[in-house]
């Protein structure tokens, strides 16, 4: 198998394994770390569709991650993905009004965060292992909700690590905060911080660059790591739930082997989106990748002009989990658009950062034309939510409406009827109040739990563990801080 090495999109230089990238997060530089080649399915995908979902994942896997062994991979695959999802397909796909969802919700805190969130714990205690690595790994996480209450079950008590997570204090659904204010677990910490997720995530990024506090704790026997969606280690895994959706289809022979087919994925850091453009990039059949956006629709303007501007209203949406105005993850396609170039990547970062816009050559734009943009504003994420449910009895969350909504939009606008898989990324359960409210505003007048206990009468879906146990679970967590005090709380966990 082809060796495949990492390095910076900023031209740090140096070229790191997988299980380096894993640990380390981001390039010391500021930069994210890529493959220096996407490289090929090497089965074929009638051979991939006969697979399960542990079995697929490791064979996409062990194309990217090439320095962990047949073993390792494969004991990390199977300790991520057991009974903590409550269906042995891991990833179910469910048919709906002409369109199919990817259900990446079953997991431990029923969001897609978890499809990555299970197994990168164990990547990065396997990578500590083979590289001789003895320090403490203290994971620092930004959240817009569901990252951080994935990757607190996901390092909750794994052993050599500790992991601190910064949610915006008012700009996340009472669920969602709950579901981590209630996190067991000695080595965690959450922390509701006075800001928005950007400011959490530029947070948690300044710290990552700091060199001094990295050399201070370094003395204490700490070592910083990320698991928010910059980390390799994230999106490999998410690569493996597109290849399998397409051998579902295969299987149950709703297309014909190498048919086209398109996907839509509801996007915020660009991480969930990125994965399918690299399994595009595998040799899988996509089309098309449409890219869902909420009111925050920078990302939709940036693919209808060129330009990516940072300077504009931040919008809290009931889809808080897309509530984003730098989206990290798009800094992969950029070097990827720029035909790797990685002096032009760092200049356009550099004026993200500088003056929080930045413009595209017109060749560049050129690298875009597998993708298209669209938004939902809250009104149409709303009827969505009330137009599937009524049409089919099937119900969706807010973020999954927002793809479902501009699926139907693409759909109309361009006639295109390949067959469309929509990334469904959260429960409907996690965020119930807006699901409820869209199917009928009576409903706003209930308690959260009331609404918990009508959705599973209206959809037929069991109550998932991760909401009975919260139910009357105590709050652990109380700490809240301002921007400026990050560090300070860090250091105070890590005494
Ligand atoms: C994180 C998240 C998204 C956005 O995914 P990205 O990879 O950040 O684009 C969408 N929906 C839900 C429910 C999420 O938790």
């Amino acid at each position: 198998m082809k060796e495949v090495t990492y390095s910076s999109t900023r031209g740090e230089g140096k070229k790191y394994t997988a299980s380096m990238a894993v640990l380390q997060g981001l390039a010391s530089d500021g930069g994210l770390f890529v493959p220096d080649s996407i490289p090929a399915l090497d089965k074929s995908l009638k051979e991939l569709s006969e697979m399960d979902y542990q079995g697929l994942a490791y064979e996409v896997m062990k194309l990217f991650l090439t320095d962990y062994t047949e073993d390792e991979l494969k004991k990390c695959i199977a300790a991520a993905y057991d009974s903590k999802f409550d269906t042995e397909e891991i990833a179910p796909l469910s048919e709906s009004c002409g369109s199919y969802y990817l259900e990446l919700f079953h997991g431990a805190t029923i969001a897609f965060k978890d499809m990555a969130l299970s197994l990168l714990p164990h990547l990065m205690t396997t990578a500590a292992k083979k590289n001789g690595l003895e320090k403490e790994i203290v994971i620092l996480t930004a959240t817009s909700g569901d990252t951080g209450k994935a990757a607190l079950a996901g390092f909750a008590d794994v052993p050599g690590t500790r992991i601190v997570v910064f949610y915006p204090k008012s700009g996340v659904s009472p669920i969602q905060e709950k579901q981590m204010v209630t996190q067991k677990g000695a080595n965690t910490m959450v922390v509701g911080i006075h800001g928005n997720f950007d400011d959490a995530q530029t947070g948690v990024k300044k710290i990552f660059g700091d060199k001094e506090f990295a050399k201070e704790l370094d003395e204490k026997g700490f070592v910083f790591s990320s698991a928010n969606s910059i980390n390799i280690g994230r999106l490999v895994p998410q690569v493996c739930y597109y290849v399998w959706a397409y051998t579902r289809l295969l299987k149950e022979e709703r297309i014909k082997d190498g048919d086209m087919i398109n996907v839509c994925v509801p996007t915020g850091n660009f991480g969930n989106i990125l994965a399918a453009f690299y399994a595009k990039n595998m040799g899988l059949p996509i089309k098309k990748l449409i890219c869902a956006s909420n009111t925050n629709k920078v990302l939709f303007d940036f693919f209808e002009s060129g330009t990516y501007d940072r300077n504009r209203e931040f919008h809290v949406t009931s889809s808080p989990s897309m509530d984003i105005l730098i989206s990290s993850n798009l800094e992969r396609l950029i070097y990827m658009i720029a035909g790797n170039d990685t002096k032009r990547c760092a200049e356009l970062m550099g004026e993200l950062s500088g003056n929080g816009k930045y413009t595209i050559s017109d060749s560049e734009k050129k690298g875009l034309a597998d993708f298209y943009g669209g938004y939902a504003d809250e009104k149409e994420t709303s009827e969505q939510i009330s137009k599937i449910y009524k049409t089919s009895g099937y119900v969706i969350d807010t973020h999954t409406a927002v793809a479902s909504y501009v699926c139907d939009k693409y759909k109309a606008e361009t006639g295109d009827d390949t067959p469309v898989v929509i990334a469904s990324t959260a429960s409907p359960y996690k965020f119930t109040r807006s699901v409820m409210n869209s199917i009928d505003p009576e409903y706003d007048k209930k308690t959260d739990f009331e609404l918990i206990d009508d959705l599973c009468k209206i959809s037929n879906v069991e109550i998932p563990q991760a909401i009975e146990d919260i139910r009357t679970a105590p709050v652990l967590h109380k700490t809240e801080c301002d921007i400026d005090e990050m560090k300070t709380v860090i250091a105070g966990f890590l005494k």
